[in-house]
């Protein structure tokens, strides 16, 4: 069933996360563009710049592709909105695509038709994450455009082939597939025991904010490491070449299988858009 309450909520959320960046996203552009000695790459940080307030000034999304739309939910066990949490996001994309407007972007895989709303087998996607005791649901939206989601893969590599794999396997995604994605980049890792779990992994990894360090030191040494090597490849803003190409580049993990290394690369554009809120029991925004 759709609560409306809860509904209103979401459709706020995919708004917000629409219409500007995240404060994260900002800030690391800023301070990249404030470094960049390039004339060119400089011109288009400011064109980059000149888009975000233009979206805030009309009131509409920060890029046209407005992406494929994912929900990621954090709800508690007591949470009196389990049941209804699903038809009301449904119920708010449909209205949102509408309202906002957002481009539709759900093509049925075998009819091949677009469905026009944004609502399809499958979309919005929608992962679940139950937090014993708690009554309130956490829902953060991510708006996957279709030039960084062409850079995403998962591959499960020999454990033989260790952190040097890792690296050249990410590396290769990025500087084969970077320049579709409107860099400067958000490079999400993900590393587990088999592909879906390193490719979910590397999209929560995108989903972490720009800044933000991996609580495990070698973890966070490799996730330095690869910054300052993927920043040396010069593929620079909107591909154009520069100073620096990635905003950083974080590592979510899960123990591997001794028999197999996966590893799962999702990359966030420039136009990062994600947004998080907590929602009470009763339906109200905290
Ligand atoms: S990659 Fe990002 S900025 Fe580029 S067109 Fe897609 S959504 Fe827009």
């Amino acid at each position: 069933m759709i609560d409306i309450k809860l509904a209103d909520e979401i459709y706020k959320l995919i708004y917000e996360a629409s219409v500007a960046l995240p404060d994260d996203v900002y800030d690391a552009l800023a301070g990249m563009s404030a470094r960049e000695d390039k004339p060119l790459a400089r011109e288009l940080y400011g064109c980059i710049f000149d888009n975000v307030k233009k979206a805030a000034l009309l009131d509409r999304p920060i890029c046209q592709d407005t992406g494929s739309l994912q929900f990621f939910l954090k709800a508690g066990s007591k949470c009196p909105l389990l049941g209804d949490a699903e038809d009301s996001i449904k119920h708010a994309v449909i209205a949102a695509t509408r309202g906002i407007p957002l481009r539709p972007n759900a093509v049925d895989s075998f009819a091949e038709r677009n469905t026009g709303n944004n609502v399809g087998e499958g979309a919005p996607f929608i992962e679940w994450e139950i937090i014993p005791g708690r009554d309130d649901l956490e829902v953060t939206v991510y708006m996957a455009g279709g030039g960084c989601s062409l850079v995403g893969r998962s591959k499960v590599l020999m454990p033989l082939e260790g952190y040097e794999g890792i690296v050249k396997f990410v590396f290769d995604a990025v500087v084969e597939w970077g320049v579709n994605a409107c860099p400067p980049l958000i490079v999400g890792v993900g590393i587990g025991a088999c592909a879906p779990t390193a490719a979910m992994l590397s999209k929560k990894a995108v989903l972490r904010p720009v800044g933000s360090k991996n609580a495990n030191r070698r973890a966070r040494e490799m996730e330095e490491h690869m910054k300052r090597g993927l920043n040396s490849v010069g593929i620079g803003p909107l591909g154009m070449s520069g100073k620096e190409s990635v905003q950083c580049v974080n590592i979510e993990y899960a123990a591997h299988h001794p028999a197999t290394l996966a590893v799962g690369v999702s990359v966030g554009c420039w136009a990062t858009r994600r947004k998080t809120v907590v929602i009470k029991a009763d339906g109200g925004r905290l």
